[in-house]
């Protein structure tokens, strides 16, 4: 492949943006850890890089969301378990299932929430 600026030359690199060779006499532009040709480039590779950075951002919203919702669910059901051993004794199963579903969910809960940590 040859470089796009200067046309006998051999590229070893590419434009990541819009992909046109870059060689060693061109002097490419750095652009959120990646190269880009000229600064049209590295304004799209920041741009599609700043895109990213805002998914994942908002995931990481959307995760600490689905923790607070486990937790705090699965506190609720625990309580409402524990509560149903003193006041309704009769429903043993429902207090146990309930009392099951909770710790299931706060643990599911915990486990999402390290997944999470050690992925980040
Ligand atoms: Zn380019
Ligand atoms: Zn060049």
């Amino acid at each position: 492949m040859l470089c796009r600026t200067h046309k006998e030359s051999q590229a070893n690199a590419i434009c990541c943006a819009c992909g046109a060779g870059i060689c060693n006499e061109c002097d490419p532009i750095e652009a959120s850890g990646k190269l880009a040709c000229c600064n049209n480039c590295a304004e799209i590779i920041k741009k599609e890089s700043k895109a990213i950075d805002e998914i994942l951002k908002k995931n990481r919203f959307g995760i600490a969301f689905m923790i607070g919702f486990l937790v705090i669910s699965g506190i609720g059901f625990l309580s409402v378990g524990l509560l149903g051993f003193a006041l309704s004794p009769k429903a043993f199963f429902a207090n146990i299932f309930a009392s099951c579903f909770g710790v299931l969910f706060v643990l599911f809960g915990v486990f999402v929430y390290k997944k999470n940590k050690s992925a980040a």
